[in-house]
This record gives structure tokens, C-alpha cells and sequence, in this order.
């Protein structure tokens, strides 16, 4: 327990205390909804972090996959710069040619056709949720059903922790929202049997890649079969892209590693590279469900957030950084292997491009710890799964000092001294 938190009014202590230790980090003021490290940052320079105390940290996380393109690029950071001092925001109450804009340009790259704009993944998904809803209730469906995913993320507000497959994020948040029909991932005969007993389905969300879940990909096989499945129920197929989109697996979405096209898809975290922006696109099954006051967002698509969005796009393919998430995250595996894939205590290493998991056979949140103690930010997720999401604009020097860095502390970490060697 930290004491120093009890007196609050008379404590003139600094914001950030430059003394080293973590209970010095004044948390008063601040909902304790998050377990955070004992470091503040001041600075970004691409894949760098520059700590409050001049420390530089290779970046591993990317704020959670949404600075992709580093941080202070220097194309994003003109369009922020210019845009800001033309027209920040307007209300939906007028047409915005910036919004137009951008929407194209999702339309186009997805190969859908609507877009709703807000301001982050949970909205992304929560739009998906009542267009889903509304579907069904276009087609006569009372009480529609969503069919969601076993440990799926989807977000944190009422619905999407709901949809979401994680009793951690829901606990204490009871009633749940309901209507949300629960599978295992990969399992095409689960879902045929819930269409065969529940004529209340509308709907399928899904991650191409669970993020959170701990890097569990649905199989292209799968995927393909759920597509068969929707169209045969007429149901909406759904995806969630808010972590795995915007070029993070080496495709702008994850989807376009497969042949089929899902009929939502949605996305956020990597769309605004920090600046705040959501998405919910729609294809031709899906369109023109929504319509004039169903639903709405006051912030959603302002001029601001989509100027910064096309200038993401825009960069991502100016420089050829999608086609680089793929080369880069093929390395960063191949290396993992070679270095970890014999070990006892490897559970499995996977993942596309940059969205990489490393399951461990015990919890390892402390690596977390010691990482940022050698200058490496890192995420543990589902526990055992170290979870790394670097930029893209990363250079080869870079990731394989990352692997090496990493693979070493995972070595040291897991007592491999003490273990009998790999054979050579
Ligand atoms: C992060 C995430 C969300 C929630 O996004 P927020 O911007 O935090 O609301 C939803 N779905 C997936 C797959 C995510 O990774």
C-alpha cells in the first residue's frame, strides 16, 4: 500500500518527482482503472520513447498498435500542424469534405462502400452492434442475436464488454447486455449447430485476429466458411479491426490475407497514429440500414481527425509500409523461432506482420518489468502471451535488436541456464 497517496490537499510534491522510486509517481485525481508503470514519457522520435529522465526505450507496443507510423512523424505531424490552424471541428450538422474524403479512400482500399466516423474501437464496434440489431429488425427478428467470439475483445463500454469473451472485463458490470450468443474461435460446426437452434441470429463479429486474447488468428479456412455461412443465413458477417487494421498484419486489413469480404468491418487504434478516430464501414449488404437519427456522434469525423486519418493512409502506402509490416514481421518470427522454438518452455510464437504473440508456459507479466528495465516496452497479454505491436516504420537494425533484447530476457526469465541446452 502506498501511504504517501492518503494526504492529497497539502501535498506540494511535483507532478513527476525526478527521485527514482515508483511510489514518488502522483496518482491523486486519477480513477485507478489502470495498473501503470513507473514512467512518464516526454518525447517520441519514431520507434523511440524518450523517458522524462532523458532514458530512450525502444517502443514494442506502439501505444497499443496505434502509433504505426512512430512517433512525431513528420508527415502527420504537418497535416496536425496545418489542419489545426485552418478547422478543427464543425458538428455533423454540415457537410465535411474531409470526412468525404477519407471515406472514399476506406471505401475504396476495404471494398465496401459506408462509413460511420467516431472516436475509438469501442464505438467502432458499438455502431457495428445496433446496425447488426437494426438489421434484424429491418428482416423481422424481435430479439436479434450477435454471435461473438470466446475470448474476443471488443471494447469497454456497455455492449462491447458484453460482446466481449473475457470475464475480467465484464465482472461487476452485471446486467450485461444482451443478445450475444457465445462460440469457440475455429469451430465452423459450433456455429452451424447455433444456426440450426437460434433463428434469432443476425449477426457474426469476430477479430481476424484477436489482439488482447492473446494473438489468436481465425484460420483463413474459417473465415471463408463463416462467409458461406452469413450468406446462407443472410446474416452479417462482422469484423473487428480496431487493432489488426491500418497495415499492422501486412495487409490494410487483415481480411485482405483472405479472398472474402466481410459485410461491417471496423477499425480505430492505428487509423489516427494517437489522434483519436473510429470507423465503422459497411458494404452493400449492410448499407443504407443505418439512416437519419438512428445514430449519431458529436466529435465523430470532424475535420481534424480525418485530415490526420488520409494522411495515415496516405503514408502508409507512399512508403510502402504495409508491404514492410509483412517483410519485417516475417523476419522478427523467423528469428523468434530460430532462437525460442526449441525451448521447453515455448508455448507457441505467432501471428501475421507486426502483430506478434509469444506464448510462455507460466504467467510472465514481470518481463514487462525487466524489459523496460534494458530499454524495451513491451505487453504481456492473457496472461502468458508477450504481446508486441512495434511501428512499422521500424528498420531491420531495430527489430533484430528488439528480438535479441527480447529473446534474452525471455531466456534469462524462464531460468534457461538452468535447463538442459538445445541441441545445435
Ligand atoms: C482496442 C480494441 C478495441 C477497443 O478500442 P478502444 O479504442 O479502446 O475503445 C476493440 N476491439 C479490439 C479488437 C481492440 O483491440
Amino acid at each position: 500500500m502506498n501511504t504517501q497517496n492518503t494526504n492529497t490537499q497539502t501535498n506540494q510534491e511535483p507532478l513527476i518527482s525526478s527521485s527514482s522510486s515508483s511510489s514518488k509517481f502522483n496518482q491523486n485525481y486519477i480513477m485507478p482503472v489502470y495498473n501503470r508503470l513507473p514512467i512518464a514519457f516526454e518525447k517520441g522520435e519514431g520507434p523511440w520513447l524518450i523517458s522524462t529522465k532523458g532514458e530512450r526505450f525502444l517502443d514494442a507496443i506502439s501505444g497499443i498498435a496505434v502509433c504505426g507510423l512512430g512517433h512525431a512523424h513528420p508527415i502527420v505531424n504537418k497535416t496536425i500542424e496545418t489542419q489545426a490552424k485552418k478547422l478543427i471541428h464543425t458538428s455533423n450538422l454540415y457537410q465535411i469534405p474531409l470526412q468525404q474524403t477519407l471515406a472514399e479512400e476506406l471505401a475504396k482500399i476495404s471494398g465496401l462502400s459506408e462509413c460511420f466516423f467516431c472516436n475509438s474501437g469501442a464505438e467502432a464496434n458499438e455502431a457495428a452492434i445496433k446496425l447488426a440489431r437494426l438489421y434484424g429488425h429491418q428482416k423481422g427478428i424481435q430479439n436479434p442475436h450477435i454471435i461473438v467470439m470466446e475470448n474476443a475483445f471488443h471494447g469497454r463500454t456497455l455492449a462491447t464488454l458484453s460482446a466481449s469473451g473475457s470475464r475480467k472485463v465484464q465482472a461487476g458490470f452485471e446486467p450485461l447486455v444482451s443478445g450475444f450468443t457465445r462460440a469457440p474461435l475455429n469451430d465452423i460446426d459450433a456455429l452451424k449447430n447455433i444456426a440450426n437452434n437460434n433463428p434469432q441470429v443476425v449477426a457474426i463479429l469476430l477479430e481476424p485476429i484477436q489482439g488482447e486474447g492473446g494473438i489468436h488468428s481465425a484460420s483463413t479456412e474459417y473465415l471463408s466458411q463463416i462467409r458461406t455461412l452469413c450468406d446462407a443465413e443472410n446474416w452479417l458477417l462482422m469484423l473487428d479491426e480496431v487493432q489488426s487494421g491500418n497495415g499492422r498484419t501486412g495487409k490494410y486489413f487483415a481480411y485482405q490475407h483472405t479472398y472474402i469480404k466481410p459485410d461491417v468491418v471496423t477499425t480505430a487504434k492505428g487509423l489516427g497514429n494517437g489522434i483519436p478516430i473510429g470507423v465503422c464501414i459497411t458494404g452493400v449488404k449492410a448499407q443504407n440500414v443505418m439512416q437519419a437519427g438512428n445514430h449519431g456522434s458529436t466529435f465523430g469525423g470532424n475535420p481534424f481527425a480525418c485530415a490526420v486519418g488520409s494522411s495515415v493512409i496516405e503514408t502508409l502506402f507512399n512508403e510502402g509500409l504495409i508491404e514492410r509490416a509483412a517483410k519485417l514481421g516475417d523476419r522478427m518470427l523467423d528469428q523468434l523461432h530460430e532462437e525460442l522454438e526449441r525451448t521447453d518452455y515455448t508455448h507457441s510464437i505467432r501471428g501475421k506482420g507486426l502483430m506478434i504473440g509469444i506464448e510462455l508456459d507460466k504467467p510472465c507479466s514481470e518481463l514487462v518489468s525487466l524489459a523496460k528495465a534494458k530499454g524495451l516496452l513491451i505487453n504481456v497479454t492473457a496472461e502468458r502471451v508477450v504481446r508486441l505491436l512495434p511501428p512499422l516504420i521500424l528498420s531491420d537494425q531495430e527489430a533484430d535488436n528488439m528480438i535479441t533484447l527480447l529473446c534474452k530476457l525471455i531466456k534469462t526469465f524462464m531460468g534457461d541456464d538452468r535447463r538442459k541446452p538445445r541441441p545445435s
